[in-house]
C-alpha cells in the first residue's frame, strides 16, 4: 500500500533521516521506534507531504505522492507532535476549519465532522475553547481531525505523549478501533505501546532505519535471548 523509497532529508550537513526505505501492507499498524532526534517525525512529515525530501519517494498504491495534495487531503491522516491550531477556537469550529482545510465538500463535511466527534468521544466538549482542554482531550481532538474523510493511512506522531494512564487507555483503545478501516504509522518511545498495537515495528537510529520486523518475530527472537541469558 504505503512504498517509501531511498528517503533522504538533511538540514544543512546534518543528515536527519538517511535513505529509509520501506513498505507497508494495507491494515498494518506500523510502530516507528528511536531515540529523541532519530528522525521520527521528519520522515512522518515526508510522507504525509509537509516537509520536501531531498532525495527518494512515498507512494500511495503506485501513486507517487509528491506534489499530489488533492491526493494527500483524501487519503491520508496526520496527527502532528503539537496541534498547529488557534487555541481560542472552539472544538467544533477547528473541525469544521480542518474539514476545509481538506477540501471536503459541504453535503459531506457535516455527517464526517459527527463521526469523527462520536468516535473520539468529543461531544462534551464542542464549544470548549481548544486552550482550555487538557493534553489528553487536545489529543483527541488531533486524532479527530486526522480521521476527517476516512482516510485510508493515518500517520499518528507520539500519539499519547503527555497523556496520564487513563487517557493512554483511551487513546490506543481508539487507535485500535481506527485500524480497522486505516492502516496506521505511529511513533512512539514505549514498548507497551507497541506491545499493545503494533504488527511490525520501525527502529530508527541516527537517521537510518535499523530494524524492519514483525512484532511476533521480535518477540520470538527477544523470548530466546533472555532464556539465553537466564541459562547462562
Ligand atoms: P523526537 O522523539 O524528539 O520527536 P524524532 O525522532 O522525531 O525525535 P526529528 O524531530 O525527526 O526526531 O529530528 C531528527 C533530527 O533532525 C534531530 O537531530 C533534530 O534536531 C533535527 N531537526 C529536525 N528539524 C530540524 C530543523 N527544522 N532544522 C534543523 N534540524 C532539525
Amino acid at each position: 500500500m504505503l512504498n517509501v523509497s531511498n528517503l533522504t532529508r538533511s538540514y544543512g550537513s546534518f543528515v536527519a533521516v538517511d535513505d529509509v526505505s520501506f513498505t507497508i501492507k494495507k491494515g498494518e499498524i506500523i510502530g516507528l521506534l528511536g531515540h529523541n532526534g532519530a528522525g521520527k517525525t521528519t520522515i512522518m512529515k515526508m510522507i504525509s507531504g509537509y516537509l520536501e525530501a531531498n532525495a527518494g519517494e512515498v507512494s500511495l498504491n503506485g501513486i507517487s505522492l509528491k506534489s499530489q495534495t488533492k491526493l494527500l487531503q483524501q487519503q491520508l491522516g496526520y496527527l502532528p507532535e503539537n496541534l498547529p491550531v488557534y487555541p481560542e477556537m472552539t472544538v467544533a469550529e477547528y473541525l469544521d476549519y480542518a474539514a476545509d482545510l481538506k477540501g471536503m465538500k459541504a453535503n459531506v463535511k457535516i455527517a464526517e465532522i459527527k463521526r469523527a466527534i462520536q468516535a473520539t468521544d468529543l461531544s462534551a466538549k464542542l464549544l470548549a475553547p481548544i486552550e482550555t482542554l487538557s493534553r489528553g482531550y487536545k489529543q483527541r481532538v488531533g486524532v479527530a481531525q486526522a480521521i476527517l474523510g476516512r482516510p485510508k493511512l493515518l500517520i499518528l506522531d507520539e500519539p499519547t505523549n503527555g497523556l496520564d494512564p487513563e487517557q493512554t487507555q483511551h487513546m490506543r483503545a481508539l487507535i485500535k478501533e481506527i485500524a480497522k478501516d486505516a492502516t496506521v504509522i505511529l511513533s512512539t518511545h514505549i514498548m507497551q505501546e507497541v506491545n499493545a498495537l503494533c504488527d511490525r515495528v520501525l527502529i530508527l537510529k541516527s537517521g537510518r532505519l535499523v530494524l524492519n520486523e514483525k512484532l511476533a518475530a521480535l518477540q520470538h527472537s527477544l523470548h530466546i535471548t533472555v532464556k539465553t541469558d537466564y541459562k547462562n
